[in-house]
């Protein structure tokens, strides 16, 4: 979100955010109305991004990049939107639209309080205010399957180009990694899109008034404030911090008042909690009692449990034998097509001039590399 002229504006990626984390995006709001108050806007401050997202980012441009090129070759007209200034791009975007260009790449709209760049827009023989015809939204994607997240995200932008159109396009597009096509029908997710697109911009403006706490979710991986929200976590001593819990037990325990790793380590297991059961209620406190301990006198606790089925855990390992050998491999899922790109061995005495490492830090060196380990 940011302030442009005067105004407050949302994206495809607020939006998608809200859904995710609404602390993020209070968090979010509240950045922008400082920096607004203060004259200034997020381009003017210099942005931490963690390695693997800007690794990501510049490998979403290659993606992007590369997809732009094929489009070249199969379309004789591939109006580029270059410029930066919003409402500029969202007209120029609109001038292209009406003269029929078959490909419109960076589309942008702007309407009311929400903006949206597309990556692609693509010439339909639909009907529409334009003419004979009318667009559908295409997006780049690093991942190798759609997800929700980019339905909503396309869907978003399908809204704002049905205005411009008057017509909302039939279907969304996703690039996906190794170029793969994917298309889905608008109907498909229009409700669900329309549902949760009201309820953001109902709750987008209150956010700043309400108190929020972080909720660890499957976004942090990649979100900018992980590290500060991992900070408060551990100064809280939170439950989510506590080995072998889960969020429901969480939302059980804070039902019972219980809101902290020191409260449930002075937890009497014997006292029931509704919705845990006993067992895990007394699993959960011992873990809670050993971290807590750990906390106060910095040092670490092990409490090695007893055996209690064949069947599970340790009991699931085989006798040790004095050839046992321990296998651990690594991998790159950012690289195209995946690359395990280390095979490690660990072999008696088990130290570390016992390592030995089979690197294949190319496609080709997989195979090779694989089958010297076999067989050495
Ligand atoms: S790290 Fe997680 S909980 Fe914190 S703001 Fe980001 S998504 Fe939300």
């Amino acid at each position: 979100m940011r302030f442009y002229q005067n105004q407050l504006i949302y994206s495809a990626s607020d939006f998608i955010q809200f859904m995710k984390c609404h602390y993020a995006s209070q968090q979010a709001y509240q950045q922008v109305h400082m920096l607004h108050q203060q004259g200034l806007t997020a381009a003017s401050q210099p942005a931490s991004i963690d390695d693997t997202i800007a690794l990501l980012q510049q490998r979403g441009l290659q993606h992007e990049a590369a997809y732009l090129q094929q489009l070249k070759q199969q379309y004789a007209s591939v109006v580029e939107i270059e410029h930066r200034d919003l409402a500029t791009a969202a007209e120029l975007t609109r001038q292209a639209m009406q003269a029929g260009a078959e490909i419109i790449y960076q589309a942008t709209f702007l309407n009311g309080h929400r903006a949206g760049h597309a990556d692609f827009l693509r010439w339909v023989a639909q009907p529409s205010r334009l003419g004979d015809w009318s667009y559908e939204v295409i997006d780049t994607k690093l991942a190798g399957q759609v997800r929700v997240d980019f339905l909503l995200q396309l869907a978003f932008y399908s809204d704002l180009l049905a205005h411009e159109q008057g017509l909302l396009p039939q279907q969304l597009h996703v690039v996906l990694r190794q170029q793969q096509q994917a298309s889905v029908a608008l109907h498909r997710v229009w409700a669900y899109y329309q549902l949760h697109q009201a309820e953001f911009l109902r709750q987008i403006g209150q956010l700043a008034d309400q108190d929020l706490y972080p909720v660890p979710c499957a976004a942090c991986q990649y979100c900018s404030l992980q590290s500060s929200c991992e900070q408060r976590w551990q100064a809280d001593q939170h439950l989510n911090r506590l080995a072998g819990i889960s969020q429901v037990q969480i939302g059980k325990l804070h039902a019972a008042g219980i809101g902290s790793i020191p409260d449930l380590a002075h937890w009497s297991a014997d006292q029931p909690i509704k919705g845990i059961a006993g067992e895990s209620l007394a699993r959960l406190v011992h873990q809670a009692q050993l971290q807590h301990q750990a906390q106060q006198t910095g040092q670490a606790y092990v409490d090695v449990l007893p055996i209690e089925q064949a069947s599970r855990g340790f009991g699931l390992l085989p006798t040790p034998s004095p050839h046992d050998l321990y296998f651990d491999m690594e991998g790159d899922p950012l690289t195209a097509g995946g690359l395990e790109y280390l095979f490690g061995l660990l072999l008696p005495p088990y130290d570390r001039d016992g390592f030995e490492a089979f690197w294949a830090l190319k496609k080709p060196m997989k195979k090779p590399r694989l089958r010297s380990l076999l067989i050495e």
